[in-house]
């Protein structure tokens, strides 16, 4: 739950990492970064909060330079406090200077991390991040700075998407099981790279491929090629189907996916599974919304707004208190009355992790006076944690873990409750066998880390 972004070759490398990471926003609300190269010196700015907060005219004015990488981050392995905001900015041996920007969940960081302290290492965040420069760092005795990363890459397990830069050189790298999407692309003779090709669109750059998993791509400053590398573990292909269903923004491409379309694929595979006799179809706003579409395309009834969202408050299961949660999702959205009153509805929405927020809504529903309220979900039941960056609650926590889809149904008082099959999931990609479904099968592609916690960096030591 993190966005990554970078460039090259622009004379305003900050103002474009600020633009990007706008784009971005939505994979990190808690700390923002930028950091630029001129002049052979890096200059950096990161800070809490959203981008806009973080960077005012006069921080980007003091970022110069025509080589930049930014991120916005979410927390999941490191708490989200001042020292793990990103990119993280070191002088390493012989005095280079090194900006990271990293995507994803180390499955092996407390191994690591406990290794590297042993032998001396000192480490100034808690977060799984700083575990590439005190790899890297290690090898630069000998190597490269390319060799250096890819030893680096040796070493690690589970997902991560860096931007690198250092000397002028701008690298991208992704892990062998791709698990989240980096995409690379040109404006002008510049290079630029993000999570997403949303942020290419705002920058108007042109989208040329994604990264590959396994791959490292290297700019040299001012290069009209680029270098590729393959990282020397190989790994089957396992890109984040969470992605798709939730997370990435619907105007982006990624993974070869046009996220969209995916989606409603998503919701015309549901209505096939599950078909009911209703009036119309409602989303839940705004995740439901693309699978709506596919649904009601496939029943051929209604696609209606009937529960409108108020946009200035933030996602819900991000929310830190159960209290909190269940206020946040009653502010957030407010039905419209003549939509709902003795209507048959199919309600739509992406996922159900906790179950806050279904159960809020359906009550709200019924209150105004829903005839037949079916409820359809754009993915299987959520049963088991997610080790590569994707920050579910903990397992007990999974409302699918507790209740079966009849007995969720009858606690909520739904007339009908589907979750699309795991088949039917797998059906609305275009290769189906390249993607991670471990949090709805338990097949997890990597080995599990030795300690499962959020902060388990912290609590390892303890
Ligand atoms: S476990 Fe789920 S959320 Fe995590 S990487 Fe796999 S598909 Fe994505």
């Amino acid at each position: 739950m993190c966005g990554i972004f970078g460039i090259s070759g622009h004379e305003e490398a900050a103002r474009l990492a600020y633009f990007g990471l706008y784009a971005l926003q939505h994979r990190g609300q808690e700390s923002a970064g930028i950091a630029t190269w001129a002049d052979g010196e890096i200059h950096s700015h990161v800070g809490m909060g959203l981008v806009p907060d973080v960077f005012t005219e006069e921080v980007l004015v003091h970022l110069p330079g025509d080589v930049s990488v930014g991120h916005v981050r979410y927390s999941t392995t490191g708490r989200p406090e001042p020292r793990n905001a990103q990119p993280l900015t070191v002088r390493m041996r012989g005095g280079m200077q090194l900006s990271l920007a990293h995507n994803g969940n180390l499955t092996n960081a407390a191994e690591l991390r406990a290794e590297l302290e042993d032998a001396g290492a000192i480490f100034q965040t808690t977060s799984d991040s700083e575990i590439f420069l005190h790899l890297i760092s290690h090898c630069l005795k000998d190597m490269s700075l390319e060799e250096a990363i890819l030893s680096a890459c040796d070493r690690v397990e589970g997902a991560y998407c860096l931007m690198i830069q250092a000397g002028g050189k701008l690298i991208a790298v992704r892990d062998p099981h791709g698990f989240h999407p980096l995409v690379m692309g040109r404006l002008g003779d510049a290079w630029v790279f993000a999570s997403e090709s949303c942020a290419f669109d705002l920058l108007e750059a042109e989208r040329l491929r994604g990264v590959r998993p396994g791959e490292m791509v290297v700019i040299e400053h001012g290069a009209l090629e680029y270098r590729s590398f393959a990282l020397r573990k190989s790994a089957p292909v396992r890109q984040c189907i969470f992605e798709l269903v939730y997370f990435a923004r619907p105007d982006s491409v990624i993974f070869g996916e046009d996220v969209y379309q995916c989606r409603k694929r998503m919701g015309l595979e549901l209505v096939k599974e599950a078909p009911a006799d209703v009036d119309c179809v409602i989303p839940f706003p705004d995740s439901g919304v693309y699978a709506s579409l596919g649904v009601a395309q496939g029943a051929g009834v209604p696609y209606e707004h009937a529960l409108i969202r108020n946009h200035y408050v933030g996602r819900t299961f991000i929310q830190p208190s159960q209290s909190m949660r269940q206020f946040s999702v009653r502010v957030k959205i407010n039905p419209v009355h003549s939509m709902i009153e003795g209507k048959r509805l199919f309600v739509v929405d992406d996922s159900i992790v906790r179950g806050t927020t279904v159960r809020t809504r359906v009550a709200k529903l019924r209150d105004m006076g829903a005839k037949e309220v079916h409820f359809r979900v754009s993915c299987p039941p959520i049963r088991h944690g997610c080790f590569y960056g994707i920050d579910f609650p903990s397992t007990r926590e999974l409302v699918a873990v507790q209740h079966g889809p009849e007995e969720l149904a009858a606690l909520l008082g739904l007339d009908s409750l589907h979750y699309l099959s795991l088949e039917g999931l797998k059906r609305s990609v275009s290769c189906p066998d390249q993607y991670c479904t471990a949090c709805f099968d338990g097949c997890y592609p990597t080995p599990l880390p030795a300690v499962q916690d959020k902060y388990s960096l912290e609590y390892a030591r303890k």
